[in-house]
């Protein structure tokens, strides 16, 4: 199997081993879900739909795409029948 994530420094992967990770919020998809991506060794999270933290894997990438689109045309939507 190929790894495809870039190479982190031994030093950032130490640092979160032993710190943890200092996740910022890198995307909003809907008011509850957001994606994270940590400062130091670059990982990405995500919120799921049950309420945990995910490893942000391509699969869960898309489907917050999914969502975003939905919640943006449901804001638009809200903003229509609001004025
Ligand atoms: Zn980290």
């Amino acid at each position: 199997m190929k790894k495809i994530n870039p190479p982190l420094s031994a030093f950032a992967r130490l640092y979160c081993n032993f710190f943890g990770h200092d996740f910022k919020i890198s995307k909003s998809v809907t008011n509850h879900i957001h994606e994270y991506t940590c400062k130091h060794c670059a990982i990405e999270m995500t919120d799921t739909a049950n309420g945990f933290l995910a490893q942000l894997t391509p699969r869960f990438k898309e489907t917050n795409d999914y969502l975003a689109q939905i919640h943006k045309r449901r804001r638009r939507k809200n903003y229509a029948t609001a004025s």
